[in-house]
């Protein structure tokens, strides 16, 4: 397995595998891996002939008062899971050799999707990750790239950007891998206290429940996001974000459950704040 951390040097073995006739899948991650994101590397691999796998926590996407500074890293055993898995590549460039200049040019998020869920309390989150994919699909050339569900705004927000800007690349959604508990798999699981690691189950038991409501006929956005809102809310020490029923397709508002529907959380424990989603098709 081969590290690379020169922007150049990447895109150079690259554009020679292209030539060789080899296909590429990407997986754009932040480090400190999971069964997760190991899933999205399988994904990769069943998919394509070579599997790059990115490695850069990206400070443009974190806002001032976040946590870029104490977000987990550890590239040795990162390399090494990665390693078990038959990787080709993976990049991991330093932040200076990603942004070397201080003036830079900044892709936009598509309009209307980046300021609600995750982009309403996090100003220019998502300006910050349209950038640093579009710098990851130009210097891996992917064939194809796998972003989890886990991130749902995200993932549409990635797939809506290389539609309109025709990125010649295929995105392809994996599926949230979870502890036995029900717990989304996250890097930032390790900030959690015991307590607060226990109280986290909320967090999905809410997503079920929802789902239960909609099984039994419940329609209305505004009644089960309350029962989801009175659920996490007696749960001690939890703050909670958002909770949104929104279309899956676009993110548009819904006030009656139909057809595709994305239920998204986000909640803190403490200074951990969590994030999940269930998806419906009602
Ligand atoms: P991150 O390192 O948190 O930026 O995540 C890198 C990629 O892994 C993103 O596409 C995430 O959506 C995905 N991911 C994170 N957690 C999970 C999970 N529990 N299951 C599946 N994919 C995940």
């Amino acid at each position: 397995m081969k590290v690379i951390e020169s922007p150049q040097e990447m895109q150079n073995w690259s554009r020679a595998q292209a030539k060789a006739g080899l296909s590429i899948g990407l997986v754009p991650t932040m480090g400190y891996l999971h069964e997760g994101h190991l899933s999205l590397v399988r994904r990769a691999r069943e998919l394509c002939d070579l599997v790059v796998v990115s490695i850069f926590v990206n400070p443009i996407q974190f806002g001032e008062g976040e946590d870029f500074d104490r977000y987990p890293r550890d590239l040795s055993r990162d390399l090494d899971l990665l390693k078990k898995e038959g990787v080709g590549v993976v990049f991991a460039p330093t932040a200076t050799a990603m942004y070397p200049e201080k003036e830079r040019t900044i892709v936009d998020p598509p309009t209307g999707m980046e300021n609600r869920l995750c982009g309403r309390n996090r100003p220019g989150h998502f300006r910050g990750v349209t950038t640093v994919v579009s710098k990851l699909f130009n210097i891996c050339l992917p064939d194809v790239a796998v972003f989890g569900q886990k991130d749902a705004q995200q993932a549409l927000i990635i797939e809506k950007m290389v539609r309109d800007l025709n990125f010649p690349v295929r995105i392809v959604r994996g599926e949230i891998v979870r502890e036995l508990d029900g717990l989304a798999m996250s890097s930032r699981n390790v900030y959690l206290s015991p307590e607060d690691r226990k109280k986290a189950t909320v967090l999905y038991r809410s997503l079920l429940m929802a789902r239960d409501l909609v099984g039994q006929g419940v329609r209305k956005t505004s009644q089960v996001r309350k029962a989801m809102f009175d659920m996490i809310d007696q749960v001690d020490g939890t703050q909670i974000d958002y909770i949104e029923i929104y279309n899956a397709r676009d993110l548009s508002e819904l006030e009656e459950i139909n057809g595709q529907v994305l239920i998204a959380l986000a909640v803190r424990f403490g200074d951990t704040r969590l994030i999940d989603n269930l998806l419906l098709e009602v």
